[in-house]
């Protein structure tokens, strides 16, 4: 399918691996000219080059931690007219409601809700001006389901996806469409650090713990990148002008319900 997309531009945030990444090459396989980030300068650009060697999209990079003021700053900098905005960065450290404090809880809030929530009001005027735009948040399955370990991702997801919710609604008559995609379990870094946690805190072996994560999966494994990714860019493509503020989830059938 053609996803009507080719020669915009698209802010991908937190891209350089992981569900950011698959996001980036799946937009790049539609034609779109990208602004990557991570905050490792090799990494970044092995991604940018392999990108652009394999897809021909202009892709600019910008070493930065996207949660900073300076970071965002940056990013907009290089590209100040996004079409895409890709909402992104990395989770929040597990534990339970006990070991957090005011520090913890600003943090988690800064780089799961502000973060998200400052670059699409940075980005929106534009996009309303120019009558189109995207702008999907990468959250988590724990949106909808919590998981009792990720109590700061449980909590400062919800509050993005309420902002989305409500301004979704507002921006969407003049063709700028926002929605969030939730992921379930992946097979990226995120999930080996989720995975070594549980082999210390359970005394399992790693290979266990994955072992054990994927057959409660009723797929059987844990999702990838490249599939994730592709979903991703359907939310930014001309065929969701009518899909407004939902909650995507990509979990495998991990949520366990008839409907919604
Ligand atoms: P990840 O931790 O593997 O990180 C992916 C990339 O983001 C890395 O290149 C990393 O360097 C970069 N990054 C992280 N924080 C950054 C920052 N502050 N500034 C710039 N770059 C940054 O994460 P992932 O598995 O790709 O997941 C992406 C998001 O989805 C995370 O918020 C994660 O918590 C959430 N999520 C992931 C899963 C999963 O199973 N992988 C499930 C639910 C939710």
């Amino acid at each position: 399918m053609d996803l009507g997309i080719k020669g915009r531009r698209a802010i991908v945030c937190a891209s350089s691996r992981g569900l950011g990444r698959g996001t980036a090459e799946a937009l790049a396989e539609a034609g779109v000219a990208l602004t990557l980030n991570g905050r490792t300068a090799d990494t970044l650009e092995e991604t940018a080059e392999n990108i652009r060697s394999r897809y021909g999209v202009e892709v600019k990079t910008v070493v930065c931690d996207v949660t900073t003021d300076e970071g965002r700053a940056a990013l907009l900098r290089a590209e100040p007219n996004p079409d895409i905005l890709i909402n992104n960065a990395g989770g929040p450290p597990p534990g339970v409601w006990s070991d957090w404090g005011r520090e913890e809880w600003e943090k988690a809030i800064n780089s799961n809700m502000l973060t998200p929530i400052l670059l699409a009001t940075a980005v929106l005027p534009g996009m309303i001006q120019r009558e189109w735009g995207r702008v999907v948040s990468i959250t988590s399955g724990s949106v909808k389901a919590p998981i009792p370990q990720l109590g700061l991702s449980n909590s400062s997801r919800a509050g993005l996806t309420g902002f989305v919710a409500g301004t979704a609604r507002q921006v969407a008559k003049h063709g700028v469409i926002m929605n969030n995609i939730l992921p379930g379990q992946h097979d990226t870094d995120r999930v080996k650090s989720l995975m070594d946690s549980i082999s210390k805190r359970e005394n399992i072996s790693v290979e266990d713990a994955r072992a054990r994560a994927q057959a409660a999966n009723p797929r059987g494994r844990f999702g990838t990148a490249e599939e994730f990714g592709k979903i991703a860019a359907f939310l930014c493509s001309e065929h969701v002008g009518f899909m407004i503020g939902q909650n995507v989830l990509v979990d495998g059938g991990a949520f366990n319900s008839t409907m919604g």
